[in-house]
């Protein structure tokens, strides 16, 4: 077999050695202590004093420092767990990947595009009753928590997830039952809507009893067809998935009680880097397939993390092979903190292009801009107008908000020295929006 052949397969294969023990303050964890889930919350790292701790003699001053600079600015807390943050290449902590998303550092940040808004994509603005977003008609996110089991330095709803910050106050609300019966109320009263996404925050932290309440309550509605529990557990945390026997239970009983109802109950998680696949992966997934549950994947496309089309094709193969239908690469939000990850236009279209027709076309996964300011997702080639020098895409979104125009605009770092320069002063960016807007008639 040729060489190029073996690179083929390549994404078959699965780490499984005890990568974890490489961090001295977990080199002596066993495999079986590894693998429960208890001990991976419990040692999940929260704090700068845990880092330092547990990376010991790799804990140069210079990283430290970085770390420390790093945590001042950013809009998220952190909170890894010991099989992501294992799985970071300490050698060379500043390029990796997984490091990028969870740990961030302060050499990294750039100051915040001039157009950016907490609450980007307007949750806020289209939510009927608290913790519901309601903007298209037949389906609906539902936010029932505000915790997660890792914080993405990236999150898009970093208003108000993870707890306060340095940087933000947060109105964090953690699981809390008293809000969820009036968005059960509010649905019942609207047949219209057939789907709903439970996500948050993160379904992993709903406890096994909140878990089926939701599903149970939201099967229970005459009109519900599909539920989708939104979690990044698999990604960061599979040992969960392979021996919280009660969480899984719970899981398995409400995908059971839809089945009888000829109702979908599936699983949306958010797989980054082929770095976070590994035969965990692998394991867990084969639990989920047993038990029947359809599994998707929506990426977020990130700089120095998946902007390649190496990368984006390994990930769509490796999702593909373990049965987790890579459904979304969503270009990033323009939330605060987010500048050094994000891509303009051009390259999520150019990946889009070179990642089609690498396999099945129902594992390949549709390239979206979720629109500032309430548009909804939009495919990355389907803008009115694209001013590449200036870095200003002119979208519509003619179902959603049919009289409205929407605006993405590129980093500016990427733009031409003399482009930046006008960016950097108020009047001459007023004037090159209105200039790409005026391309598309209102
Ligand atoms: C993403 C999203 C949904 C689900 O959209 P799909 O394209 O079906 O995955 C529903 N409501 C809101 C507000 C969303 O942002
Ligand atoms: S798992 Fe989702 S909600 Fe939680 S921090 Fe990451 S992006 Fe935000």
């Amino acid at each position: 077999m040729g060489v190029a052949k073996i690179k083929e397969l390549e994404h078959r294969l699965f780490r499984d050695d005890e990568f974890w023990k490489k961090i001295p303050g977990w080199a002596a964890v066993d495999r079986e202590t590894f693998r429960e889930h208890t001990w991976q919350l419990r040692n999940s790292i929260r704090k700068f004093d845990q880092v330092k701790s547990v990376l010991g003699k790799l804990a140069t001053p210079e990283l430290m420092s970085d770390i420390e600079a790093g945590l001042k600015r950013t809009p998220m807390n952190i909170r890894i767990t010991p099989y992501i943050f294992s799985l970071i290449n300490w050698e060379d902590p500043w390029n990796d990947p997984l490091r990028k998303q969870f740990l961030p550092m302060g050499s990294q940040f750039l100051d915040d595009h001039p157009m950016h808004q907490a609450d980007s994509l307007s949750e806020d603005e289209d939510s009927p009753v608290k913790l519901l977003t309601h903007r298209y008609p037949d389906k609906v996110l539902f936010l029932p928590t505000t915790i997660c089991p890792v914080y993405c330095s990236y999150c898009t709803r970093s208003r108000i997830i993870g707890g306060s910050t340095e940087s933000v106050a947060k109105d964090s609300y953690g699981a809390n039952k008293k809000y969820w019966d009036d968005v059960f109320d509010y649905l019942r009263t609207q047949p219209k809507v057939e789907d709903v996404v439970i996500s948050g925050g993160d379904s992993y932290m709903l406890t096994p009893d909140q878990l089926e309440y939701i599903g149970m309550e939201l099967l229970k509605i005459p009109h519900i067809r599909r539920i989708r529990y939104a979690t990044k557990g698999i990604a960061i945390f599979p040992q969960k998935i392979i021996t919280d026997g009660e969480w899984m239970m719970a899981l398995s009983k409400v995908h059971q009680f839809g089945k009888s109802y000829g109702k979908q109950v599936v699983i949306h998680t958010h797989f980054s880097s082929p770095l976070e696949i590994t035969k965990w992966s692998q394991r867990a997934m084969e639990r989920l397939f047993h038990e029947g549950i359809t599994v998707r994947n929506q990426a977020v496309l990130q700089v120095g993390v998946n902007d390649s089309v190496e990368v984006m094709i390994q990930l769509t193969r490796q999702l593909s092979f373990l049965n987790i239908q890579p459904y979304y690469v969503y270009m990033h939000d323009m939330v605060p903190g987010c500048e050094h990850f994000r891509t303009t236009l051009r390259e999520a279209i150019e990946l889009e292009k070179a990642v089609r027709g690498t396999t099945a076309g129902f594992n390949t996964p549709t390239f979206v801009c979720d629109l500032p300011g309430g548009g909804g997702k939009r495919h990355v080639a389907s803008y009115e107008y694209y001013h590449e020098e200036y870095g200003i895409s002119v979208w519509k979104a003619p179902y959603v908000k049919p009289d409205q125009t929407f605006l993405y605009f590129d980093p500016i770092h990427k733009l031409a020295p003399e482009i930046q320069k006008r960016w950097h002063d108020e009047s001459e960016r007023n004037k090159m929006i209105e200039e790409a807007k005026s391309f598309v008639k209102s």
